[in-house]
């Protein structure tokens, strides 16, 4: 397993693509802390799914460690919520070795009827959160002065590419781009690696409108050189694989995950 004796935090891992993450990370032998906002009973799901991989692990001594997954309720919207998220984990297992900025919402509007609320409800949990939580986490790594440490954001290709009635999302994933390129250059030197992951139209609630309309989903359908939309486990295994030591000399990097959506894709 790639991430023996690492601890992860994976925000928003109630559900979707987070909770995928989380799972995925534990069956590659993380510990792993699950955030929720607003639902822990999807908390829960994961935590069952992490300890189940833990009570399936017959170890050499026959011990099995149940104590594989962690549940903590935070906004992260509010940098108070982000600060004791942070803590709470160190707290727990003693310290994390890898973030997964994973929590993020988006909001549909034409530019000029965009409301200041909307505005901070999607760059306060897409952007300021993911940058609180990367720092509170990176004055960790320095506090206990190891040497290896990955952040991982869940972006999108919208960090590189328009969608129209989305323009709050796009400049909150595009920001999240420049934090992430900025911060490979400032914390190559203590062992951190920063990287993107960027999905194209994975199957989540939060693409639950376009799931249930056929005259929206089959065009996109067709423009998904893959011919399919991508599940959340697409994405989780990538992370994984970035979160491990084979990844040890990628920082800086966007990986996009979206079946060759980027280079097809045409707005309805
Ligand atoms: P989702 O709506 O299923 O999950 C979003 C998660 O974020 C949920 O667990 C939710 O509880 C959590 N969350 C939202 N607001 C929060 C807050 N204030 N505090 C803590 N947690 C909060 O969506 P998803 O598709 O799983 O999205 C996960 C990430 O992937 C997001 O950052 C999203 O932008 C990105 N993404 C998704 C797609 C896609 O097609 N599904 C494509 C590109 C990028």
């Amino acid at each position: 397993m790639k991430l023996n004796e690492k601890v992860a935090l994976v925000t928003g891992s109630s559900g979707g693509i987070g909770q995928g993450i989380a799972i995925r990370l534990a069956q590659e032998g993380a510990k792993v802390v699950v955030n929720y906002r607003s639902n822990p009973e999807g908390a829960e799901q994961t935590l069952k799914a992490i300890n189940e991989i833990g009570g399936n692990c017959l170890m050499a001594d026959g011990f099995c460690d149940r104590d594989r997954g962690y549940s903590i309720g935070a906004d992260l919207g509010m940098v108070d919520d982000v600060r004791r998220l942070v803590a709470e984990s160190i707290e727990h297992f003693g310290t994390i070795d890898i973030l997964v900025n994973n929590a993020g919402i988006e909001k549909h509007s034409d530019f000029w009827d965009i409301t200041e609320q909307d505005f901070d409800a999607v760059m306060n949990i897409n952007f300021k959160g993911v940058f609180f939580a990367t720092q509170f986490f990176v004055k960790h790594q320095i506090d206990t002065g190891k040497n290896r440490a990955s952040i991982i954001n869940i972006s999108s290709v919208h960090e590189e590419l328009p969608f129209p009635h989305f323009t709050t999302y796009c400049a909150s994933k595009g920001a999240v781009k420049m934090m992430m390129r900025n911060l490979a250059v400032e914390l190559g030197r203590l062992g951190i690696t920063i990287n993107n992951v960027a999905p194209g139209a994975i199957e989540t609630p939060i693409n639950q409108q376009l799931l249930n309309n056929p005259a929206q989903l089959q065009p996109l359908l067709k423009n998904i050189p893959l011919g399919r939309l991508g599940k959340p486990d697409d994405i989780a295994a990538v992370v994984a694989f970035l979160a491990s030591d084979d990844a040890r000399y990628i920082t800086g990097s966007t990986v996009v995950v979206d079946g060759g959506l980027l280079w097809n894709y045409q707005e309805q």
